[in-house]
């Protein structure tokens, strides 16, 4: 019997949200599942209106339209992405992605031709959770839609305090300039892009990147996260 089995039988993996008992690499219940309710539109990144039809009908200057799967007010969805980013329950990566697709299909957005890039984490973040979430969520959704995917256009050098640690969209804004890079702008040069973080509450995260990627040449870009504050 291998040490996983072992583990899986003294320590059977739990929901997330209500802590019953899962089968293996399970993260969430079904029950817990079910209670989390899918958005069907794009939003306004700058006011947060919703855009039915998936055009801009307000702030047509802003460099990204926002997608989010569901509420980060939402308990079961809010566990999923506590446990994925702070608990280690990699498993929760798979519900997350998998909420993404099956609100992207709600969109009357064509995906095709786009090319998926997570937020990344500076060197350091990375190395101490010892993954980036925002990665194994975007893999699952450019998986299941076979879309090209590149975690390695868009980079973060500047290492940043957390943005959960910090108030408002101002000192949010602040601490995250100037913190990513494109070091091929040839790679985006005409793009149409979909940046995948797990969670977007103040915006200025996906804004930082968003004006990175349309500096270096990005045409259009979507900004979706598994859940928005
Ligand atoms: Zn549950
Ligand atoms: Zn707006």
């Amino acid at each position: 019997m291998n040490l996983r089995l072992l583990l899986d039988i003294f320590f059977p993996p739990q929901c997330v949200r209500c802590g019953c008992a899962l089968k293996e690499d399970d993260a969430i219940c079904a029950h817990c599942l079910g209670t989390i309710a899918l958005h069907d539109a794009l939003f306004c990144g700058k006011c947060s209106a919703r855009l039915p039809e998936g055009t801009r009908v307000c702030h047509a200057g802003f460099p990204y339209l926002l997608g989010s799967a569901g509420d980060y007010q939402n308990d079961a969805l809010k566990s999923l992405i506590l446990g994925l980013k702070f608990e280690h329950v990699t498993s929760a990566a798979k519900p997350l992605g998998d909420l993404l697709v099956r609100y992207a299909e709600l969109l009357p957005v064509v995906l095709r031709g786009r090319i998926v890039i997570p937020i990344p984490l500076s060197a350091r973040r990375e190395r101490e959770r010892g993954f980036n979430q925002a990665a194994l969520i975007a893999e699952r959704f450019a998986d299941h839609f076979a879309l090209s995917y590149s975690a390695d256009i868009l980079s973060r050098p500047k290492h940043t305090a957390p943005q959960s640690e910090l108030g408002n969209f101002a000192r949010r804004r602040e601490n995250v300039k100037g913190c990513f890079s494109v070091a091929e702008p040839w790679r985006v040069a005409g793009a149409r892009i979909i940046l995948i973080d797990d969670v977007s509450t103040s915006g200025a995260t996906f804004l930082e990147a968003a004006t990175a990627l349309r500096k270096a040449g990005a045409k259009q870009i979507l900004a979706f996260a598994a859940a928005k504050a």
